[in-house]
C-alpha cells in the first residue's frame, strides 16, 4: 500500500497544454506521458516536483504545486529509468550541435521556441 504525502509535484494545465511532448524528455523519471494529446503525470509516486519540465514548456502549462499525494517512489523511478534509457535519444545543443553525452544541457527559451543550450554556450548567451 503506497503512502501519502504533503510535497512539490508538477501539475499541467490541460487549457494551456496543447499536446507538445517537449516536457516527456526532460523529465528524468518517466512520469509525464502524452494521453489523448495532453501532457498528464499518469504515476504521481514517479514525480519528484523537481520541475525540471516547466522550462521547456512552450505555453506555461507546466507548474509546481505543493499538495498531499503518494509519496515519491524512488525504486519505481530508477525502473523507469532504466527503462527509459532503451529508448533514449539524445537532446543537441542548438548553437553548436553538442549533445548531452559530452555536455551537460540546459533547457531555455529563443525566438519563440523552447530548446536546449550546452553548458560551454551558455555563458556566451548570457554574457553575449
Ligand atoms: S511541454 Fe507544455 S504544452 Fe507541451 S506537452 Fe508538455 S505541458 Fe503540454
Amino acid at each position: 500500500m503506497s503512502t501519502t504525502a504533503t510535497r512539490q509535484i508538477v501539475h499541467i494545465d490541460e487549457e494551456l497544454c496543447n499536446g507538445c511532448g517537449a516536457c516527456v524528455s526532460p523529465c528524468a523519471e518517466g512520469a509525464i506521458t502524452i494521453v489523448d494529446g495532453k501532457a498528464r503525470v499518469v504515476r504521481e509516486e514517479l514525480c519528484d516536483g523537481a520541475g525540471f519540465c516547466l522550462g521547456v514548456c512552450p505555453t506555461g502549462a507546466l507548474t509546481v504545486e505543493e499538495r498531499e499525494t503518494v509519496a515519491f517512489d524512488h525504486a519505481a523511478a530508477e525502473e523507469q529509468m532504466a527503462a527509459k534509457l532503451k529508448t533514449y535519444v539524445p537532446q543537441e545543443c542548438f548553437r553548436c550541435g553538442t549533445d548531452e553525452d559530452h555536455a551537460p544541457l540546459v533547457p531555455v527559451r529563443t525566438q519563440g521556441r523552447s530548446t536546449w543550450v550546452c553548458t560551454h554556450c551558455l555563458p556566451a548567451l548570457i554574457h553575449g
